[in-house]
């Protein structure tokens, strides 16, 4: 008989089954997609901004070669000619003190706080489906710009502990609307994944003397579940992944965040968000994922943390077993994952 393979996570004590007995392949779980369409009244969609909030930031397109404005919307006005724009979430699960004391007031015995903090909505661009896997290199450059001057912004704010900003695509994976958008949500607090991996990385670091993930930038260039990698980037498919044709973005540059991403670094990262997200469209049906940035913001974690995007997408349902252990059942393995992800990809 033959065991299936448990493997535990590079830094976090979480293990998945890799059942090879199950094995299916990634296009098995692609599903019939029903489209959505756009609908006439998508608050997301030029003519529309007035069903939004007025933006935070806004960009507008420059007479520079790409090249844009930025600025902001108070009151009634709203801008038109706009390119990207990042709005407050109409129902937002964190939102801004109201006074003063009300952010000091979180978390006095660790059991309750008030949810203090940001919820905001980038939409990526005036058209509708424009997902990166489908924009302009140069729309994804402003979607990273965006990323960066939020995080810039929202990271000062001193009741801010982290800042997580993530894409859900598909209603599947919880997307409500269908128009291109990310999200961003600035919390009282850092989350037990990012707290479990700062530590763990810390760990390492004090043992080796050496970054975890730029180790991982070096050892999983040789193994089969190594996707891509450019003068910027590497991508591959994780050890212990626990979704079926997950994939992980790490920048070969140490950096704790990327509030210190170079304009030709973030050319770069935008190529490798189009290639590979375009590859897994290509591979499973254009399928519903989310994906998630993890950094960090304080300056004790400069050594030993490193940036990195992971990509989760959704092709199975998580059931009894993985929701009351938090241990998963993978039934693709990360070296398939990788090698279907490497025959749709091209340039
Ligand atoms: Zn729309
Ligand atoms: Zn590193
Ligand atoms: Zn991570």
């Amino acid at each position: 008989m033959i065991y299936n393979e448990l493997r535990r996570d590079y830094l976090l004590e979480r293990w998945v089954v890799i059942a090879t007995e199950r094995a299916r392949r990634p296009t098995d779980l692609s599903k019939q997609r029903v489209e959505q369409g756009k609908f006439a009244s998508c608050p997301l969609c030029p003519g529309n901004e007035n069903m939004t909030p007025p933006a935070v930031l806004v960009y507008l397109p420059n007479s520079g070669e790409g090249n844009v404005k930025k600025d902001s919307e108070q009151n009634d006005f709203r801008h038109k000619n706009w390119v990207l724009r990042c709005i407050p979430n109409l129902f937002p699960a964190f939102s801004p003190p109201r006074q003063e004391a009300d952010a000091d007031h979180i978390m006095k015995d660790n059991t309750y706080g008030y949810a203090v903090g940001h919820h905001e909505v980038i939409i990526e661009s005036p058209n509708h489906a424009d997902h990166p896997a489908n924009a302009k290199t140069q729309q994804l450059i402003q979607l990273i710009n965006a990323y960066k001057d939020r995080l810039a912004e929202l990271s000062t704010k001193p009741y801010v502990k982290y800042v997580q900003i993530f894409r859900n695509h598909g209603s599947d994976a919880g997307a409500s609307l269908s128009h291109a958008h990310s999200q961003i949500i600035a919390m009282p607090f850092t989350p037990k994944i990012l707290s479990d991996e700062m530590t763990a990385s810390k760990t390492y670091y004090e043992r080796h003397k050496r970054c975890v993930f730029c180790d991982l930038v070096d050892q999983e260039t040789r193994t089969l579940r190594h996707i891509m990698d450019n003068e910027h980037f590497t991508v591959f498919s994780p050890y212990a992944s626990i979704h079926p044709m997950e994939f992980w973005v790490l920048p070969k540059r140490h950096s704790p965040n990327f509030l210190d991403l170079t304009e030709g670094e973030i050319r770069v990262f935008a190529e490798t968000l189009k290639i590979t997200m375009r590859a897994l469209k290509d591979a499973v049906n254009d399928p519903p994922y989310n994906y998630g940035f993890h950094l960090a913001l304080n300056r004790e974690t400069q050594e030993y943390y490193h940036w990195h995007l992971e990509v989760y997408p959704k092709l199975t349902m998580w059931a009894g077993f993985e929701k009351s252990t938090g241990v998963y059942i993978n039934t693709v393995p990360p070296e398939v994952a990788s090698a279907e992800l490497k025959k749709t990809m091209h340039n």
